[in-house]
């Protein structure tokens, strides 16, 4: 992994910006080059990802039915979108999250999401006992007592679900 400190940040023009990047070999992905900055100074963050060789764009849709399935390979890049029905949209586009996790640590990721929004609130009863009940659901997926439907789709080909369980639609 390459680490470069010292850089100019183009948010606040400091030279505080610290830049990572590294190519990883994810199985049936390929090579992919993942780089992410950070600016002590100001907290400007963006990370994304890229296949080194071009995919075509995909949507995949799995259904989660088993603690096996918690080790399927996710890939998120920032082109990428990931919707759970009922549960959470996370969009694609400029300073949206990337990262290569499995579904459990999809999941992990979500409950964080819902938690922060959940302490947030702090007048909505019903937002708060919403939040709790979708927690509770994942809870259950991760130990496969719970079905989850989830859906990427990245018309970049930068995203992916690697599993022969996913369902892969062309976009
Ligand atoms: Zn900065």
């Amino acid at each position: 992994m390459a680490e470069m400190k010292g850089q100019d940040c183009m948010m606040c023009g400091k030279k505080e910006l610290t830049l990572h990047e590294e190519e990883i070999d994810i199985p049936h992905f390929g090579k992919t080059f993942v780089f992410g900055m950070y600016c002590v100074a100001c907290g400007y963050r963006k990370s994304d990802l890229e296949a080194s060789e071009k995919h075509p764009g995909m949507q995949f849709t799995i259904e989660i039915d088993s603690e096996d399935d918690m080790s399927i390979k996710v890939v998120k890049a920032s082109t990428g979108t990931i919707k759970i029905p009922r549960i959470i949209t996370m969009e694609s586009g400029e300073g949206s999250e990337s990262f290569v996790t499995n579904i459990e640590g999809l999941i992990e990721r979500i409950k964080k999401i819902i938690q922060s929004a959940a302490d947030a609130e702090t007048e909505d009863k019903a937002a708060k006992k919403k939040a709790k009940n979708m927690i509770k659901k994942l809870n259950n997926v991760v130990l496969g007592r719970e079905k989850l439907k989830i859906v990427i789709s990245d018309k970049s080909g930068n995203s992916a679900i690697i599993s022969d369980k996913a369902v892969k639609k062309k976009l």
